[in-house]
């Protein structure tokens, strides 16, 4: 090879080496200007380097261009190399030369193929290097994951970036039977397409990455946030061109507008907002999308709270039955009692109302009912022992119940394993709304009455009260409301109402208790409407059962 050549040859080399080496960094643009004068050096008309991920990849045809030069003057393979790495990734360097020209000494060989060792290497490393870094954010299908999420979070909020903006987590609606539908392969593709779909729509200044399944999060501008929507509340996908098929794809979100006021501290607590509002949207029925608000936030904490303390309460026996008497207001005499439940939690009781509807929402109110029940029947069973006074106490069954095949069986075991005869023992349903609930209803209070235990519609006059209620089903108390009992403010028809559906009632065969007696003036118009038996603050509230016991043990009240 001629001196000048040489010399050339070896400037070129070493250039190249201080770029592949250079402590600043690597300069992709002197390597590419670098390695076209070695191609023109050495009359190579044409160089492509390529990177494959792995061996598959490299298979299906998907890899990298790295590097490439073409002056056009042809294509006859001069020189081909390939190397695998460790970590089984493929780089693949192609040298051509026109036909027409001079093949390369075996010098020039040499040499060139020692260009192209060095490179081959160097950008199997650098390159490797970078797909380990990216591995970690992203997924096994491509797509941006989590950590890029939070990552960008982090990169937005160092810029101040994220005040002002809008998060949002979404999940595709009907995924898997999308999938069961098409195919795997097809519902990929309609995953990728909707993705790019929104990514489109996001542009530059935001971004969108996949957290799983079909789940998703995107960072966007509040002005992009309507396309956004609009794009999630269904976008159709073509998944067959040449046959025009399509599916309508929608999602449900939850949104989080960061607020002006925000103080952001980790990205992990503005996921927590758009997913925890993204499960609210899961539920509603017709909602798609829900804002994140501290409120709903708070109450669904403390909605998960009560249920997780619920079940570590009635292990340790925070349930308690309190009783509240029924009262003859005739004689003043105790004849029966009402159960009902007190959390005594830390030292505090507390009250139904803030736990009951809760556990209503599942079937943890079934498991709080026999609970009660069976704790009421350990009662009346010492009571017994004791030889005690004992009236006949009534336990509220939640509706959740109805549904129950086995309840029936439920309660008369946990009845009979106290020994308890069931003539003691009432039991308080309200009224129902369904005409399946009517059914269940009638088949519970029938089999009870065949067990000799007593049943009551509470609650009667509150909600959709149906005369065919009383009608159809064997009630052996009817239990008046506190708002259906004529008090000062609230006479004239409610009296009316009142004293006829007593009498109905009672013609009936029906046991009348009205409920939430507060007044002796109350008490009077009980009497004057034949309503014989009373339960209210007037006498007592509900009481612990030590309590109770002394009013049962003393019979009787002395303020009527
Ligand atoms: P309920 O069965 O209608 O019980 C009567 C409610 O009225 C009780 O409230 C009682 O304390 C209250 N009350 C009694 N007399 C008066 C009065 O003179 N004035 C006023 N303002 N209120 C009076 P509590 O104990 O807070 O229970 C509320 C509801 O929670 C009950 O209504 C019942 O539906 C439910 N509940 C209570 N314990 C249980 C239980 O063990 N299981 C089920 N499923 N529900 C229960
Ligand atoms: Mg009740
Ligand atoms: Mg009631």
């Amino acid at each position: 090879m001629e001196k000048n050549k040489e010399q050339k040859y070896n400037l070129l080399f070493e250039q190249m080496i201080d770029c592949m080496t250079n402590p600043n960094g690597f300069d992709r643009e002197d390597f590419v200007e670098i390695l076209k004068e070695i191609c023109e050096l050495f009359n190579i008309s044409k160089g492509v380097t390529e990177f494959y991920k792995s061996l598959s990849a490299e298979k299906d045809g998907q890899g990298e261009i790295m590097v490439d030069y073409d002056n056009g003057k042809g294509d006859k393979v001069a020189i081909y190399r390939r190397i695998v790495t460790p970590s089984m990734a493929v780089v693949k360097s192609t040298i051509y030369m026109a036909a027409d020209s001079e093949p390369l000494s075996d010098d020039e060989y040499r040499k060139v193929d020692i260009i192209l060792r060095a490179m081959l290497s160097f950008i199997s490393r650098n390159r490797l290097q970078t797909v380990v870094e990216n591995l970690g954010y992203y997924d096994e299908s491509g797509y941006p994951n989590l950590s890029n999420y939070m990552r960008y979070l982090d990169q937005m909020n160092e810029k101040d970036c994220i005040r002002g903006n809008v998060a949002v987590y979404y999940n595709l609606r009907h995924f898997s039977l999308i999938n069961q539908e098409i195919g795997r392969i097809a519902a990929d593709k309609v995953m990728r397409s909707y993705f790019e779909t929104v990514k489109a729509v996001i542009g530059d200044n935001g971004l969108v990455c996949r957290v799983g399944g079909d789940n998703f999060v995107l960072f966007c501008s509040k002005e992009i946030l309507r396309s956004v929507l609009f794009i999630l509340d269904g976008f159709p996908v073509t998944y067959d061109t040449e046959n025009e098929k399509r599916v309508m794809i929608s999602a449900y979100a939850g949104v989080f507008v960061i607020p002006d006021d925000f103080v952001y501290e980790r990205p992990g607590e503005i996921v927590g907002r758009i997913i925890a509002s993204g499960q609210d949207a899961k539920s509603e029925r017709s909602g798609t999308v829900v804002y994140y608000s501290e409120k709903s936030i708070a109450e669904k904490e403390k909605l998960m709270r009560i249920r997780v303390d619920f079940s570590e309460g009635i292990k340790k026996g925070e349930f308690k039955a309190y009783y509240q008497p029924k009262v003859d207001i005739n004689s003043g005499r105790i004849v029966g009692a009402e159960a009902l439940c007190r959390w005594v939690k830390n030292g505090k009781i507390v009250p139904p109302i803030e736990f009951i509807p809760i556990l209503e929402q599942n079937t943890d109110i079934c498991q709080l009912d026999y609970y009660m029940l069976d704790a009421v029947c350990k009662d009346i069973r010492r009571w017994l022992n004791e030889k005690k006074q004992i009236v006949r106490v009534s336990v509220n069954l939640s509706r959740k119940h109805l549904i129950d095949i086995d309840l029936l069986e439920q309660l008369i075991k946990i009845i009979d394993k106290n020994k308890v005869p069931h003539r003691y023992i009432e039991i308080e349903l309200t009224e129902t709304t369904t005409d399946a609930e009517f059914l269940n209803i009638k088949r519970v209070v029938n089999g009870l009455r065949k067990e000799g235990i007593y049943t009551t519609v509470d609650d009667f006059g509150m909600g959709y009260s149906s005369l065919n209620l009383i009608r159809e089903i064997p009630w052996d108390v009817l239990k008046l409301d506190r708002n259906f009992i004529p008090s000062e403010e609230n006479f004239g028809v409610t009296e009316l109402m009142f004293r006829h559906v007593v009498a109905m009632a009672q013609a009936m065969g029906l046991e009348c208790v009205a409920e939430g007696v507060e007044t002796m003036q109350q008490i009077e118009l009980l009497r004057e409407n034949d309503c014989r038996i009373a339960q209210g603050f007037y006498f007592d509230k509900p009481l612990p059962a030590a309590e109770f016991e002394k009013r049962l043990a003393a019979g009787k009240y002395d303020n009527i």
